[in-house]
Order: C-alpha cells, then structure tokens, then sequence
C-alpha cells in the first residue's frame, strides 16, 4: 500500500518539446486516480514517468514515500497493465502469470499459490492450461491484469487496458477493474481518453489538457462544477451547450462571457425559471438512442437575452443540444422552448478560463 505524489513534475522530450508542464498530485493509499485528456495532453507520458519508462526532467516523484526518479523501473514496486495485453504466445496462462516472479528467482510454490490465488480472484482457474490464442479478448486482458496482481506491487498503473475490447466487453471489465481495485485496495493511476470509464472509475478525476491539470478531484464534482470550458465540453457526454454571452456584465472590464448548460438540464416547455434560461429554438435534428431522444435545435436569430449575470445579455444564433427522457420528441421544424433554471446553469470567462459562479 503506498501514496503516490507528484510535485512539479515535469518532462521535455529530446528535441526540446515539454510534454509535461509542471504537474502536482497527490493519490492517496488505496486510491483510484484516473488521468483523462484528449490525444496527445501527456497522460501516457505521465504514467510512464511513474512506472520510470520515461525520465523525470524536473520535480519529485513520490511512491510509497520514496522519491523514486533515479530509481529503476523494476525496483519501483509498481506493475503496469498495458492496452495490447503484451502476453507471451507461446506460454501457458500459469506460465505468462508466473513468469516475473521466476525472473526475480521466488520460490516455486510461493508462485504457485500467488498465480493460483490471482486466478481465482479473476476465474480464470479453468484457463491455465491454455495458450493466449485460445482465449477471448476479456479472458486475455484478465491474464494480463493476472499478471500484475501476482506481484502484489505497492501501485497499479493502467494505460489504456480496456481500448482494443469492443463496447459490451468493455463495460464489462470496466466493472471487474473496480470491484477487484475494491477489493485488492491496491493505489491505482488509469489512463485513457474516454470520459465515461474515467467517471465511473475514479476517485480522483485528473483531467489533463496541453501537459497541464486543467482540474483535478470527485468526479462529479468536476462534472457538476467544471473549472474551465475544456472542462465543461469534456466530462460528460454529449458535451456541454456553450454559448458566448454577449455584453451582460460578466466581468468588470468587458461585459463578455461565455453561458454553459447540459442537454439533460434543459427541459421543454413550462415556464421560465426566474433567473433561469429559456431559448426559443427551431427543431433541425432528431437522433433517438432509445431511453432517450437528442435534439438538435436552432437557437434564432432575434437572441434570447438571459439575465444571469449584471445585465440581459445577448446570446448570437447557434445549435443547442437537448436531451429529453424517453422516444416522443416534437416534429422537425417544430418551434420550441427549452429551459433550465439558474443552479444548472454555469458561466465562464470570455476566454473559457475561468469559471464565474453565479
Ligand atoms: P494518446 O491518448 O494519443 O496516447 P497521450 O495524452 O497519452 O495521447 P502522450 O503519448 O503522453 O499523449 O504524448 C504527449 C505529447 O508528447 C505528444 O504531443 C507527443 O507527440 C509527444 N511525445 C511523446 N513521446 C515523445 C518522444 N519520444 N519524443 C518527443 N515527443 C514525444
């Protein structure tokens, strides 16, 4: 069991590109961090940092309260789940399993009851015996997860393990992961570009942008007060309606913001909340996923003039997301008014840097 922290850790690759920009963390015992951000943010680096597949070009990087920078990856007490499983073909699963632990000489019945006991707590005592071609893409990446479990490391590190599952498998090993992090109570770094598996995973959301933490905590806390409009349009799916805000006083030198609302906040119909938002919109698409029907809207040109800051401000013309419970949803073409009241509104910056709460 260890904390892992990370203090102003940063990396520029040979070449000169700064792939990591001063980065401070702090995972405690036994928890699962996940760090999200779209292609090329830095997280793979990050991690391999950890892992010390990659040098630290500045700052301190802490496991188990040891800064482990000049230490060797083998001596990190880490293990490291990868996407493309990298099992050995032609062994056996007790032998792909078992295989570290021979390399660092343990005795052969200590493996024995390790690789016996991980293969239990993941079923798959009935695969021993076969070779990685004979099993699915779920029972390999569960060899794979079998093999860093087997040496009992201080930290867990994931890089994109669930990536080359197809959609129902993935869910399905996303639930394992936890239950089994649960359950093992093993520090955990997981890396991957999906918001979904991060929220469901985390303890800690780390959503990374240009090698920087954009913002960092619960995640439903990020996903209900995003920081930024990066943010705003990453955690949750479809995204965030944002809006640039014209001349309603947001900040004291300009009067520019930009206004934010999710399309499951936004309701059909009834009256205006006071202080709320109500856009009048012109339905253009329809997309029914079955429990519920998206709808893309046309915001007209008159403006909707909502006052959520100093004063009415004048929102432009543009598409709005709603997402409304259920199949029956209004005809294309039809006029509608969609609301949301005050608290589930969110307003930043003109720049999208900061948020401004209302
Ligand atoms: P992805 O989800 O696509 O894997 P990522 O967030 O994991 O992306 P990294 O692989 O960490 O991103 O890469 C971060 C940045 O560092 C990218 O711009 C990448 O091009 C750059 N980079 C990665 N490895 C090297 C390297 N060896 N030399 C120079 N630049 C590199």
């Amino acid at each position: 069991m260890a904390n892992v922290t990370l203090s102003d850790v940063r990396k520029t690759y040979a070449g000169g590109f700064e792939a990591i920009k001063g980065i401070s963390l702090d995972v405690g015992d036994g928890q699962f961090c996940v760090l999200v951000g779209p292609s090329g943010c830095g997280k793979s680096t990050l991690l391999r940092m950890i892992a010390g597949l990659e040098t630290t070009t500045s700052g301190a990087i802490d496991i188990g309260g040891r800064v482990v920078n000049e230490i060797e990856p083998a001596e990190r007490d880490i293990a490291m789940v990868f996407q493309n499983y990298a099992l050995y073909p032609h062994m056996s699963v007790y032998n792909n399993m078992a295989y570290g632990l021979r390399n660092r000489r343990m005795a052969e019945s200590e493996i024995d009851t390790r690789v016996n006991e991980a293969a239990k707590i993941l079923e798959l005592g009935a695969l021993l015996q076969r070779k990685p071609r004979q099993l699915s893409g779920g029972q390999r990446q569960r060899v794979a997860m079998g093999r860093a479990i087997v040496r009992q490391p201080k930290v867990f590190l994931f890089d994109e393990p669930l990536s080359n599952l197809d959609a129902k498998l993935r869910i399905a090993m996303r639930v394992e992961i936890r239950k089994l992090q649960r359950r093992l109570k093993t520090t955990s770094i997981y890396v991957t570009h999906d918001q979904l598996e991060a929220m469901t995973l985390a303890d800690i959301l780390v959503v990374m942008n240009g090698g920087q933490v954009e913002q960092l905590g619960n995640p439903l806390a990020v996903y209900r007060k995003p920081a930024t409009t990066f943010v705003a349009s990453f955690i949750g799916a479809p995204p965030m309606n944002l809006m640039p805000l014209r001349d309603a006083g947001v900040q004291a030198n300009g009067g520019d913001g930009i206004l934010g609302v999710r399309p499951e906040d936004l309701v059909i119909a009834g009256d205006t909340p006071a202080g709320g938002l109500a856009l009048d919109l012109t339905v253009e698409a329809i997309e029914r996923v079955g429990a519920e029907t998206y709808l893309y809207g046309l915001r007209s040109q008159a403006g909707d003039t909502p006052t959520v800051s100093a004063r009415p401000g004048e929102l432009p013309p543009g598409e709005v997301l709603v997402r409304i419970p259920g199949q029956d949803a209004p005809a294309i073409g039809q006029r509608i008014r969609a609301v949301a009241p005050r608290e589930r509104l969110h307003l930043f910056s003109a720049d999208g840097r900061s948020r401004i709460e209302l």
